[in-house]
């Protein structure tokens, strides 16, 4: 087994800036002359081989390429088997060991969660194992970001969501139609294999046969052998009255496919209302500021304000208004599951920047009759 920190860009004998065109065929390359059968009785190859679909599994991956290029900038935190999660000693970020990779990434719990996501572990569903070959895809989560408006009135959002779908060529076997599939040896055909993790073996699905068990003697052109495709899908999601930033939906088999018959996962979508120009939320309460002048605040006014709702309401402004004062429009907040919220207006009272000759006269003669320095 390899040691923690294994570069997969070496592995694949590709730069960090490699296009998904240059992986791929430098993956095909090495997994040919790698191949175990075409090396029989080597273990190096074998082993190296392994390296190799590991290395391509993720990078290979948009997304998990992403990850994977965020957790390698990091440096020296020891990404590999048996010490994921532990800071290295060589001290990157935090060597108060205080250093969490969610201060850096976000999302991810520690380096361990980020490992399996890169390889899609701890995302499928309970039970069957690969060996029961049906297994729940996994789930997808996405953050969609909602104008303001829509999440107090409801509505609907359209969001592109990437998702594996199986290979149309192999039908998920991965192997060029017409061609042989044998046994992989490296797994002995259970499709995982263990590893190592702070002390306790765990197990991920083999990377030389991608979890299937068994290896294709020639790889499909169309998926390169993983039997699966990254796909966009267009999907429309109902947004709730009142929703507001962090509440979740979840959108019951829109998630990956499930493999060998196995049902899909979920798509979970987290959403983020978009601030707006004039109002923010808190709550169901609604607030906005306006500005009035310094006659309307000295003698008093009426002003016309826009609540959420579009509705234009006359709020009554009394003499001798201080600025920074807030008004309540009750009701004209969010409405919620039978509640409602209020707007709150505050008032900033806008002196004049510029006087004319009259305005000028007039203020002083103002200053004068109240007795104020000026
Ligand atoms: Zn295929
Ligand atoms: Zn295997």
């Amino acid at each position: 087994m390899a040691g923690g920190g294994k570069d997969f860009y070496q592995i694949l004998g590709v730069s960090d800036k490699a296009t998904a065109e240059e992986i791929k065929k430098s993956y095909r390359k090495l997994a040919k002359t790698h191949h175990p059968d075409a090396n029989k009785g080597d273990p190096k190859a074998t082993e190296r081989f392994k390296e190799i679909g590991e290395a391509y599994a993720v990078l290979s991956d948009a997304d998990k390429r992403k990850q994977y290029d965020q957790m390698r900038k990091l440096g020296g935190l020891g990404f590999g088997r048996g010490r994921a999660g532990a800071p290295s000693p060589g001290g990157a970020p935090g060597a108060d060991g205080a250093f969490s990779f969610e201060d850096l990434q976000g999302g991810f719990g520690n380096i361990s969660d980020l490992f399996s996501s890169l390889f899609d572990l701890g995302k499928k569903g309970p039970g069957a194992g690969p060996q029961a070959g049906k297994q729940r895809g996994g789930h997808v989560e996405y953050v969609v970001e909602i104008p303001f408006l829509t999440a107090i009135t409801g509505g609907k959002v359209s969001v592109d969501v990437s998702v594996t779908e199986e290979c149309a060529v192999c039908h998920g076997g991965g192997a060029k139609p017409g061609t042989e599939i044998r046994r992989c040896e490296e797994c002995k055909g259970a499709g995982t294999v263990a590893f190592g993790q702070g002390g306790f073996a765990v197990k991920r699905p083999c990377p030389a046969c991608f979890g299937r068990g068994k290896i294709p003697q020639q790889l499909c052109d169309s998926c390169q052998g993983k039997g699966s495709v990254r796909q966009q899908r267009r999907i429309e999601i109902n947004v709730p009255v009142g929703v507001d930033t962090g509440a979740k939906v979840r959108l019951s088999g829109q998630g990956e496919r499930g493999s060998e018959g196995g049902p899909p996962g979920d798509l979970i979508i987290t959403f983020k209302v978009a601030p707006h120009r004039f109002f923010t939320r808190e709550g169901l309460d609604i607030h906005v500021t306006v500005p009035i002048n310094i006659v309307q605040a000295t003698l008093g006014s009426k002003i016309r304000v826009r609540t959420v709702a579009g509705k234009k309401v006359v709020l009554k402004i009394p003499k001798g208004t201080q600025s920074g004062t807030k008004f309540r429009i009750r009701g004209q907040g969010v409405q919620k599951e039978g509640r409602v919220g209020d707007q709150y207006v505050e008032v900033l009272v806008q002196v004049p920047a510029e006087l004319s000759e009259a305005e000028q006269k007039a203020m002083e003669e103002f200053a004068d009759a109240s007795g104020l320095k000026h």
